[in-house]
């Protein structure tokens, strides 16, 4: 029996059932295919069985031909058998460098599917989310948003800072937390599998399949590597002789400085402002971009300055950073800011501009392994290196760097890597949640994303006073934008800047993801006096003015 492939395929640019149908004929009509499958044109997905020498170019020209876009989501032989390959004597069927999110969420996959393996991990069981990354910024960024609504009940005009708080027990607390989860949420887990071990010590790569830790050499079936990110700061003059703290210093200081400049007004730069604001520290922003939240709608970082100016965070865009340098106890960054030269003082310095991926030292180009210009692994769509044994996840691969999608990588790899699922890592749909008060939450395109594809959209944008629950709150800072395609008024992204916005953004994820329109959000019930009700009053804003609505918009 010749051998045949599944092929799933992502289809963009259906507009009706005529749309699904073309496609469907279209992939039927390549040689060699046996069935195609359009589930609706809402779905935007394309199911294939063909023979194993169809290529997957073929397919994609022919929808293209059509007059769509096609996307490779997966690729795996029909009949593909379930079962981890033969370990041929190996002491593992994987092993991963690296004890991180990617790491666990590949281990017990491949446990899952019935194979060994082991975890090597050098540093603190975990990695960087529960130790020194989400969970930890969350917690302490929740707790300055307590003491701060305690101290105004009332969150609209807001003008002064709040009392200082007892830093140290917050830090105690969060730690507390963090030891917690790590035990509860990787430690006791890994217990829970018979199938891993975990290693401790440095992993490096010696060439092919072959490992070795603390001097013993292993030779595993597959490795993944899963090395995570490091904090990394641009070539500033005298920023190392002067000092500064990080992300991960910033989480544990000993006492709260008086006044910190913060260089970087991304996410983690804008969370860590707000936060030591909050406990009364004197904080300004450096950001060498046009705005801080360049990632966002410009209606989004416009907002989120003027909010955080209210609680007297200094916000400066455009600057370029001469030189640093430390004396008398502080420390003077010389800026110049739209052609103003200024020295900018405060107590301490923070550097948030951006992270790098783990990759030098152990072994990786000696393995074949090659490196992008930022330093991060090079893989192809199913997540393996140039080294066909060896595949990479999470932020060691570079951008987007979030937990969830370092935990979806690792098992995508597994898969592949033990299996040969052919799945494609694939990102459409991808929210992120910028955790600042209000928080910040965006998935799929912006206007200006859009437009550049070619795109023709139209927008809708709803201040947050129209939200009955922002009113019932006392809190209607923020908005809401909507872009959606002119013609088929299917959702294309969704930005939110609201106090729980990135419960709210999950809506917005599944009708993006599931090729939702702006109608169908109008349709759906939407339960009153909830944030999520926003997401329809900004899709009724298409063609409404919602200040005309009753309580419960129709
Ligand atoms: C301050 C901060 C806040 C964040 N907040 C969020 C958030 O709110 N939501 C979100 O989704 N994401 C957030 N992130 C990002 C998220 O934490 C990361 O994307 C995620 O933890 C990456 O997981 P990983 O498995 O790729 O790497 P890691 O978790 O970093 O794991 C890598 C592990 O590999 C180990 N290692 C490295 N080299 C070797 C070697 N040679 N041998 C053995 N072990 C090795 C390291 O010690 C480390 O433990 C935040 C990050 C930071 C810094």
């Amino acid at each position: 029996m010749a051998e045949k492939n599944y092929i799933a395929l992502r289809i963009e640019g259906m507009t009706c059932d005529g749309c699904a149908r073309h496609v469907t004929e279209a992939l039927k009509a390549v040689p060699g295919v046996e069935d195609a499958q359009v589930g609706s044109w809402k779905s935007g997905q394309a199911t294939i069985v063909a023979e194993a020498g169809v290529k997957e170019a073929e397919l994609t020209e022919a929808v293209k031909k059509s007059g769509y876009r096609a996307i490779l989501r997966e690729k795996r032989p029909l009949e593909c058998e379930r079962r981890v390959p033969s370990r041929n004597g190996a002491e593992y069927d994987l092993m991963t460098i690296g004890g991180g999110s990617a790491a666990f969420a590949a281990a017990i996959k491949a446990a899952e599917l019935g194979a060994k393996v082991a975890i090597v991990e050098k540093g603190t069981i975990g990695g960087t989310c529960v130790n020194i990354g989400c969970v930890p910024s969350k917690t302490l960024i929740k707790a300055a948003e307590v003491c701060y609504h305690s101290a105004y009940p009332n969150f609209e005009g807001l003008t002064a800072c709040p009392p200082p708080s007892d830093w140290q027990r917050v830090v105690e607390q969060k730690n507390d937390l963090v030891a917690a989860l790590r035990e509860g949420k990787y430690v006791n887990v890994a217990e829970m599998y018979p199938n891993i071990t975990i290693i401790r010590g440095e992993a490096k790569l010696l060439g092919g399949r072959k490992i070795a830790v603390d001097g013993k050499t292993y030779t595993p079936g597959k490795i993944l590597v899963a090395t995570g990110s490091h904090n990394w700061a641009p070539p500033i003059s005298g920023l190392e002789e002067a000092g500064y703290i990080d992300s991960t210093l910033a989480l544990d200081l000993k006492e709260l400085p008086e006044s910190l400049i913060i260089i970087g007004g991304g996410a983690i730069g804008l969370e860590f402002a707000q936060l030591f604001a909050r406990f009364g520290v004197r904080v300004m922003i450096l950001e060498a971009g046009p705005r801080v939240a360049m990632a966002e709608e410009p209606e989004i970082g416009e907002a989120i300055v003027k909010y955080l100016e209210g609680e007297k965070v200094r916000v400066c865009a455009n600057v370029k950073i001469k030189k640093v340098e430390r004396a008398d106890g502080e420390v003077r960054v010389h800026t110049e800011m739209n052609g103003v030269r200024e020295i900018c003082t405060a107590k301490q310095l923070m550097v948030a501009t951006g992270r790098r991926a783990n990759s030098a030292g152990f072994g990786l180009e000696e393995a074949g392994v090659k490196l992008g210009k930022k330093g991060e692994i090079l893989v192809n769509e199913h997540l393996q290196t140039d080294n066909s044994d060896i595949y990479a996840a999470g932020d060691c691969i570079g951008d987007p760097m979030y937990v969830y999608v370092a935990a979806y990588a690792g098992g995508l790899a597994v898969e592949n890597a033990l299996n040969g699922a052919g799945k494609v890592y694939d990102l459409f749909a991808l929210p992120r949640v910028t955790f600042t008060d209000p928080q910040i939450a965006s998935v799929g395109l912006m206007e200006a994303e859009a437009k550049a594809k070619g795109l023709q959209v139209d927008t809708s944008v709803l201040d947050l006073k129209n939200v009955p629950r922002a009113l019932a709150s006392r809190d209607t800072r923020g908005l809401i934008k909507l872009v959606a395609e002119k013609e088929t008024g299917r959702l294309l992204g969704a930005h939110v800047l609201a106090a729980d916005a990135g419960e709210v953004i999950q809506e917005a994820t599944l009708a993006i993801r599931f090729g939702l329109t702006v109608q169908d959000l109008v349709e759906t019930f939407h339960p009153y006096l909830t944030m999520v009700e926003g997401i329809k009053l900004a899709a009724l804003t298409f063609k409404k003015d919602v200040a005309k609505l009753s309580c419960c918009a129709a």
